[in-house]
């Protein structure tokens, strides 16, 4: 509580400041609104999975890929490319422990998730392996989630969905590959009261990781499965 209105009179007292620029921060974001403008959004994308079109299409759209087979997830709010300072943001909270960035990558995520999605039930952090998470000591994804969790008033569950296996490093796997790696990746040590859940995560990359554990939670019953990402690669 004492902590909550420290918070709150310093942010009065001490306006945002820019993380990359240093300028004055722009509408209560830790960013200016020069930086805010120049990182690239993911506007033309498929509805699917948010792989972003080349050229401009009448929306909705799916990509190629998700007509040929359908991930396991219904729909995917990704407003930036994982490009230019997208993975300095994310790189600085996922290693640096800057957590001001979490603050303002759910900001981001948010004002896109405000302007038109369909609120679910119930926010899942994409859990990490417990490894890693010793590793590291936090798991992003529950960082940037809780800011979310706040703004629209939806509860968060990092407890229910676990990452069961260590699976290999995706990058540099083929897209076959990547799916088969992440069999068995996921399981859910409870049921989850929701038929519309949200799974939160920093990036995606092609989706291999996510739509393992949508199906995970469709296989428990969930009916709809959304993914909220900062960035997609
Ligand atoms: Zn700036
Ligand atoms: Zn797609």
């Amino acid at each position: 509580m004492v902590n909550n209105w420290l918070k709150i009179i310093q942010r009065n007292l001490i306006p945002p400041r820019c993380v990359l620029c240093g300028d004055t921060g722009f509408a209560d974001l830790d960013l200016c609104a020069g930086c805010l403008g120049d990182l690239p959004r993911n506007l033309c994308c498929c509805y699917r999975c948010g792989e972003p079109f080349a050229s401009e299409l009448a929306l909705p759209s799916l990509c190629g890929r998700c007509l040929k087979r359908s991930p396991q997830f219904d729909e995917t709010y990704a407003p930036y490319l994982y490009r230019y300072q997208m993975p300095y943001l994310i790189g600085q909270l996922k290693f640096g422990r800057d957590y001001k960035n979490a603050r303002l990558l759910a900001m981001l995520l948010g004002e896109h998730i405000a302007a038109g999605a369909e609120l679910p039930e119930l926010l899942l952090p994409m859990p990490l392996h417990p490894k890693r998470y010793r590793e590291r000591g936090f798991n992003q994804s529950i960082e940037i989630a809780r800011h979310l969790a706040r703004r629209f008033d939806i509860p968060l569950d990092f407890y229910s969905a676990v990452r069961s296996r260590d699976t290999l490093h995706q990058a540099g796997l083929p897209a076959k590959q990547r799916l088969k790696n992440m069999r068995g990746a996921f399981r859910l040590r409870k049921t989850l009261q929701a038929d519309h859940v949200a799974i939160v995560d920093d990036v995606m990359t092609t989706g291999a990781t996510v739509s393992a554990l949508a199906g995970v939670l469709k296989q428990a019953g969930v009916g709809r499965v959304d993914v909220w990402v900062c960035a997609r690669a």
